[in-house]
């Protein structure tokens, strides 16, 4: 019989007093945030697991991004808050202004809601370096330059077919976390592709050289046609120095354009938009230094087929604009590994797993699609009304603390489900946040 464990800080994860499903083979596909994420909960249920990964060297893509208290409750309960704590910058606030005139368009405290709640900006090199060294640590098995193109389902069990068409053994559960764009999907019974959304955006980690607050995501918009960001996204290891991740949202449509015309009428462009971005500015010497990121939007119907899970950005991927992402990752993973120590057959644990995340998925899936016009479109008054009617509405009680549990990702209680349990924020933080002495105290 397993039992109740308790991992990290305060959170827990049930177990059944029932009947239990034996140890099983599990083929992870992708050692992104959720991939490794899973396969550390499964590997740690007694599951034996295998990771499969297309790079050679498994490693990741892009800039900065939020961990939210959904994804940071999620690596407490694999133990690995305190190494991430380490690593991330403490955000309190988003804030954006108007660039024209300065006003503040966007104020969204995480201090007003519940609990404590933060959340941790990190590079995705230092997410990425936490768990896959939990994973080394594990001693778990990582397949890389596996290009994983399809499943075999002649048989009992599914084999994995890579590009080329070598098949694998078989086992008797694949995890699909092969990002945004994966092939595996394919075999659930109502698949769906990304809609490419019309503004993605340039973005680079630079080096993080203050005139901004330290603790929040800083932002100026004109219009919705234009967004510049600036993130402290602190260090990818410990000892090593602090980072921000920019970005400027932009059409990819455009970005050749953009490319074409010059490095210094870009910098003059965003400059006379927001000229404290000067600091930034000064460290990019060419365009390839910046990351062209696509967004696309898709949500699978039901994310699982015949001993397949599909989880992440595979199930269900959309814009940034509410830093969810790599969160919701993160609680499919979790969400998975207790649907699985839930009941003693596959198929029910599929249908448990779908059950336990699907308001959470759809709630934000839908919010996403909703906000990214107000932040990313050629609307004139869709950013219009965010300037005055929005944001003034934004302040009045309880909007403030909707907002907060909104971008916190705790809209719809997605944790309970899936076993776990918040912690105190400030007690974590007070356990944890001793600052560096190159590192600014917490207000
Ligand atoms: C610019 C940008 C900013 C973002 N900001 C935020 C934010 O602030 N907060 C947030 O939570 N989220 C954010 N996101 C979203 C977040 O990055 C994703 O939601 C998250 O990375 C999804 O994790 P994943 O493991 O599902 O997929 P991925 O991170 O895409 O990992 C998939 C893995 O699978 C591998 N793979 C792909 N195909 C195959 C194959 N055929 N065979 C084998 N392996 C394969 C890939 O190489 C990769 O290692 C942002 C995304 C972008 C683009």
């Amino acid at each position: 019989m397993r039992r109740w464990s308790r991992r990290g800080h305060g959170s827990t994860r049930p177990t059944p007093d029932g009947p239990i499903l034996p140890p099983l083979d599990i083929a992870i596909c992708g050692a992104g945030p959720a991939g490794l994420a899973a396969a550390l909960f499964l590997h740690r249920a007694g599951h034996r697991v295998t990771v499969f990964e297309r790079f050679e060297t498994a490693r990741p893509l892009g800039s900065g991004l939020i961990l939210q208290p959904t994804g940071l409750t999620v690596l407490g309960a694999l133990g690995l808050l305190p190494a991430m704590l380490e690593l991330g910058s403490r955000i309190e606030r988003l804030h954006g202004a108007d660039a024209a005139t300065g006003r503040t368009v966007l104020d969204v405290r995480y201090a007003s809601g519940r609990n404590g709640r933060f959340g941790l900006a990190v590079h995705r090199a230092a997410l990425f370096g936490v768990l896959h060294r939990a994973v080394e640590a594990a001693g778990l098995s990582i397949e890389t330059g596996r290009d994983v193109d399809a499943l075999d389902e002649t048989g009992r069990k599914p084999r994995l077919v890579y590009a080329g068409g070598t098949r694998t053994v078989s086992f008797d559960l694949v995890v699909d976390a092969s990002g945004a764009r994966s092939r595996l999907k394919r075999h659930v019974a109502v698949a769906s592709e990304p809609r490419a959304l019309a503004y993605g955006a340039f973005w680079a980690s630079l080096a993080w050289r203050g005139g901004f607050d330290p603790h929040a995501l800083s932002q100026r918009y004109r219009q919705a046609s234009v967004m510049i960001g600036v993130m402290p996204i602190g260090r990818v290891a410990v000892g090593e120095t602090d980072q921000a991740a920019f970005f400027w949202s932009l059409k990819p449509d455009d970005a050749a354009a953009v490319q074409a015309r010059g490095l210094d009428a870009w910098k003059d462009r965003v400059r006379s938009l927001w000229p404290e971005t000067e600091a930034c500015l000064g460290q990019i010497d060419g365009f390839e230094q910046l990351t062209l990121a696509r967004y696309g939007h898709h949500t699978l119907h039901r994310p699982a087929g015949r001993r397949l899970a599909v989880i992440g950005d595979a199930a269900h991927s959309t814009s940034p604009q509410l830093g969810q992402g790599a969160n919701m990752a993160l609680l499919d993973a979790a969400a998975l590994a207790h649907a699985l120590a839930s009941t003693d057959d596959i198929a029910d644990a599929l249908a448990r797993y779908c059950q336990a995340r699907r308001l959470h998925v759809r709630l934000f899936q839908a919010l996403s699609l909703a906000f990214t016009p107000f932040y990313q479109s050629d609307s004139r008054l869709v950013p219009l009304l965010r300037d005055t009617l929005v944001s003034s509405v934004a302040r009045v009680p309880p909007a403030p603390a909707i907002l907060a549990a909104l971008v916190s990702g705790m809209l719809a209680d997605p944790l309970r489900r899936i076993g776990l349990a918040e912690p105190d924020w400030s007690v974590v933080a007070a356990a944890t946040a001793a600052p560096a002495p190159d590192r600014p105290a917490r207000p």
